[in-house]
């Protein structure tokens, strides 16, 4: 059993990972390649220097696996809610999760068919968000959503802000308290 699952490795999706795994939770994420991200040149993400988007797609979900995250590279079908858990098929498999963070981008198709309410997107080209609330949390226990599906602006500093912020919100409630990720200079 996994205690975090993630549907999407775009910006919010590797970010809320690198956060999970590097604070020690089950981490496990899936993505079928098809990130917006991949068709970006990125000049505006702070503090980095000006990246293709597939590089920096790369070094995200790199950033996540040297954490321990596990990245699926298959379509999640289906989600269902069983005994206070979350079971996520893909074609090749199923797998048990404590905590569902929604990073699908601009797709809400699989969000629509487990049940979440979504309403209409407010940033340019986005249709539909799922419906959050400040934390990022959803109408289901346990079930979040952080990025362009979350209806942040579509950046990758924003989304991936965003998919952080999510990611401390999930790790505090499974410690019970609000969680903090400094490293110092050695
Ligand atoms: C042409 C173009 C240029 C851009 N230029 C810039 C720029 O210069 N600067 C900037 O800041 N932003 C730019 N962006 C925007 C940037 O790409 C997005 O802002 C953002 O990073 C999206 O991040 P995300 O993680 O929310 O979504 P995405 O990066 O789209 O990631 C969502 C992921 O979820 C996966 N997924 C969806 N459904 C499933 C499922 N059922 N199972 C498994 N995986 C699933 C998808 O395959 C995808 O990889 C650009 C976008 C485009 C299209």
């Amino acid at each position: 059993m996994y205690e975090v699952a993630i549907i999407g490795a775009g910006p919010a999706g590797a970010s809320a990972a690198l956060f999970a795994a590097k604070a020690g939770k089950k981490t496990i994420m899936f993505d079928n390649g098809k990130s917006i991200t991949a068709k970006a040149w990125v000049e505006n993400h702070y503090g980095v220097d000006p990246i293709e988007g597939p590089k920096l797609l790369e070094s995200g979900q790199k950033q996540a696996e040297k954490f321990g995250t596990e990245l699926i590279k298959q379509a999640v079908d289906s989600i269902e809610e069983k005994e206070e858990m979350y079971t996520i098929t893909t074609s090749e498999g199923s797998y048990n999760a404590e905590h569902v963070i929604f990073a699908t981008g601009m797709s809400t198709k699989l969000a629509e068919e487990f049940g979440l309410e979504v309403v209409d997107g407010i940033e340019p080209r986005v249709a539909k968000i799922i419906k959050v609330n400040e934390y990022g949390h959803t109408s289901y226990p346990k079930v979040w959503a952080a990025g362009t599906v979350a209806g942040v602006s579509v950046h990758t500093i924003i989304t991936a802000g965003d998919g952080a912020k999510v990611a401390v919100n999930v790790i505090s409630e499974l410690n019970g308290k609000r969680y903090v990720d400094h490293d110092i200079m050695k």
